[in-house]
């Protein structure tokens, strides 16, 4: 039977483009579980792939979307039956796989894991890959120390989909969180979310002058990258750490390494797409428990498959506030 997708081609000249059209069941990759998908959401990555690829794309024509939730409709594992509701962040799906923003996706089984217990699939969209990899910034800087009364945590890129989230968890979990968003019309969003202090972009975003300032974060979930992640690190507290998640305001780490030899500050690597499997359930069992689901509502913009181009360009401009979910049907 035929299905919608949203696919991207590239031309003779290298040039891309992304329409909605119908596929059957055959044009389907090879994998273990066919999954009718019920959602899927728009990541950073979705925003390079639905547009000129970024390098991740593999072979053309491409099925984006990084991550989806949906139900089983036929399996060749064990583990899943059809009807299971699942979910899949990671494993290059979207990128080199076809991914998540087609009414079906056959995928390997490894790659999936059970919709968590209280979560609707639109829930766990919400959630998705920026939300997920905001638990395990969150799951590493406790891993390394964060305790309640540390002091405040620090969230870089906060109005986006990494930050959203991040706010919600750690204010929920009873931290003091201070959110760096460069857009001030996002304050009130901010603050239902639960930061107690709005920090605007231009205060952080310089280049290191001093490798120590005044000692002012128990923690750090940082989306940015670049720039800023290197002066907030000379403004970590004695021993705390920094989750280095995401890079929208740069790749480059124009830091020294002063933080860490004088303060032993910690920098975490947080890898979201290569997760073993049991940190992947540790992560969505936590989010079930710790994210209340009134503040994930209130991140939600819902959007159609059509939608799709507009919003991939549109979370590349750092345009996009809390977590688009895609209703694929
Ligand atoms: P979003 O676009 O939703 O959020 C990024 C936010 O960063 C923006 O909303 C904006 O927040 C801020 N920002 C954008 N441009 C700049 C800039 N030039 N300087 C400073 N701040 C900027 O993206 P996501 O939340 O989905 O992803 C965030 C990052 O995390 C991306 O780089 C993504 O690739 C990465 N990521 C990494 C994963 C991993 O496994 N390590 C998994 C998921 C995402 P505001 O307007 O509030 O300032």
């Amino acid at each position: 039977m035929g299905f919608k997708a949203l696919i991207v081609e590239k031309d003779a000249e290298g040039k891309t483009s992304a329409s909605v059209q119908n596929l059957t069941d055959d044009q389907l990759p090879a994998g273990e579980v066919t999954v009718a998908v019920d959602y899927s959401t728009v990541n950073y990555k979705d925003g390079l792939c639905i547009g000129p690829g970024g390098g991740l794309v593999r072979n053309y024509p491409h099925v984006p979307g990084i991550d989806f939730a949906g139900t089983v409709e036929a399996s060749e594992d064990a583990r899943y039956k059809p009807g299971d509701k699942v979910v899949l962040t990671g494993w290059r799906v979207g990128e080199a796989h076809w991914g998540g923003y087609s009414q079906k996706a056959r995928v390997k089984a490894d790659w999936l894991v059970p919709l968590p217990d209280g979560l609707s699939t639109r829930q766990a969209m919400a959630v998705g890959t920026a939300g997920f990899t905001a638990m395990l910034a969150v799951m590493a800087l406790e891993d390394h120390g964060l305790r309640l009364g540390n002091g405040p945590v620090l969230v870089t890129g906060a109005a986006g989909g990494v930050g959203s989230v991040a706010v919600a968890l750690l204010s929920a979990l009873g931290h003091e969180v201070a959110a760096v968003t460069g857009r001030p019309e996002t304050e009130s969003y901010l603050r239902d979310l639960g930061a107690s202090q709005i920090v605007p972009r231009e205060m952080i975003n310089e280049t290191v002058k001093r490798p120590l300032e005044s000692e002012l974060w128990a923690g750090c979930v940082d989306a940015v990258g670049g720039a800023m992640l290197a002066r907030v690190l000379g403004q970590m507290k004695y021993g705390a750490s920094a989750s280095a998640v995401g890079l929208a305001g740069g790749a480059g780490l124009p830091a020294t390494v002063v933080p860490f030899l004088l303060r032993g500050v910690n920098l975490l690597g947080i890898d979201s797409v290569m997760q073993p499997y049991e940190n992947r359930l540790r992560a969505w069992d936590r989010i079930a428990r710790d994210l209340p689901m009134d503040k994930l509502d209130a991140m939600i913009q819902p959007a159609t498959l059509a939608d799709l181009p507009q919003l991939g360009a549109d979370i590349l401009k750092g345009q996009v506030k809390g977590r688009v979910v895609v209703d694929v049907n």
